[in-house]
């Protein structure tokens, strides 16, 4: 196996007396595109919330590039490299789409438009390289043409490729990606996974938690259940497209 980019050891989390996540233990491969599924109410998002920080596990432990990142804040994880989507999109919605992206934390320490903006003297040049960057990732994810539209008025599938242009400009090594393809129409699901493709072959890993099975099986390898907070099955693509209990649960075999 691949050298590990993330590990998770042992990870619970209980809201009260109800544990979400349950004795969790996953690698991620670096360089993997990671597919996490499961049924509703699984613990998947709340799982995404302790790797990336919003959440501080009841037990377990979170390793990325081998140092431990349990007790870091989630901009201290971004900054190490590790972004991540929300399962519903949060766009400033009056602002625009190139705004929303500029405003998007970078992966230099410190250089936000916020800081760009209070900083006194080159505000200009920092602004432009930030604007410029925006730009090039907006042209990437196919959304150049609405720079300039409210981001409120954009659809959903193009709010979820904003979020993931806002992960973008932080150069993030891994990226959490939480339902990409929920409620997003075939033609922009089809430019979301040549795009995640692209970019795991220039180097970066993902984990995507994804209902659609299709894309799952067909772009995620390894694969990792979970149910009730817990892991239900880890193995290969293929494994998990001939494992009974999935097929059961998932393929409505
Ligand atoms: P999934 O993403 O797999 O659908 P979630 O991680 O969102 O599942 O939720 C797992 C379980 O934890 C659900 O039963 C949900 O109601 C519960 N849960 C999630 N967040 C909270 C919270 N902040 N407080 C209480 N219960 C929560
Ligand atoms: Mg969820």
């Amino acid at each position: 196996m691949a050298e590990a980019i993330l590990s998770l050891s042992s990870i619970s989390r209980s809201f009260g007396e109800f544990k979400a996540v349950d004795n969790v233990t996953i690698e991620i491969e670096t360089g993997s595109i990671t597919g996490l599924i499961g049924p509703n109410g699984a613990g998947k998002s709340t799982l995404f919330n302790v790797v990336a920080g919003e959440l501080s596990p009841t037990t377990g432990s979170i390793k990325l590039f081998g140092n431990d990142v349990t007790g870091l804040h989630p901009d201290q994880r971004f900054e190490l490299g590790l972004g991540r989507t929300f399962q519903i999109p949060r766009p400033f919605k009056r602002m625009s789409v190139l705004e929303n992206v500029m405003l998007a934390p970078t992966g230099q320490t410190g250089e936000t438009l916020w800081g760009a903006v209070f900083a006194r003297g080159r505000i200009g040049d920092q602004e432009q390289r930030i604007r410029r960057k925006a730009l090039e990732v907006l042209e990437f994810l196919t959304l150049r043409h609405l720079a300039d539209q409210p981001a409120g008025k954009i659809s959903g599938g193009q709010m979820k490729l904003l979020e993931l242009a806002r992960v973008l400009m932080g150069d993030p090594k891994v990226i959490l990606l939480d339902e990409p393809a929920a409620g997003v129409n075939p033609v922009l699901t089809e430019t979301l996974i040549e795009k995640i493709e692209e970019l795991n072959r220039g180097g970066k890993t993902f984990l995507i938690i994804e209902h659609d099975m299709d894309f799952v099986m067909r772009h995620c390898d390894p694969v990792v259940a979970m149910a009730e907070g817990r892991v239900v099955f880890q193995g290969t693509s293929s494994e998990a497209q001939s494992n009974p209990l999935l097929l059961d649960a998932y393929l409505g075999a």
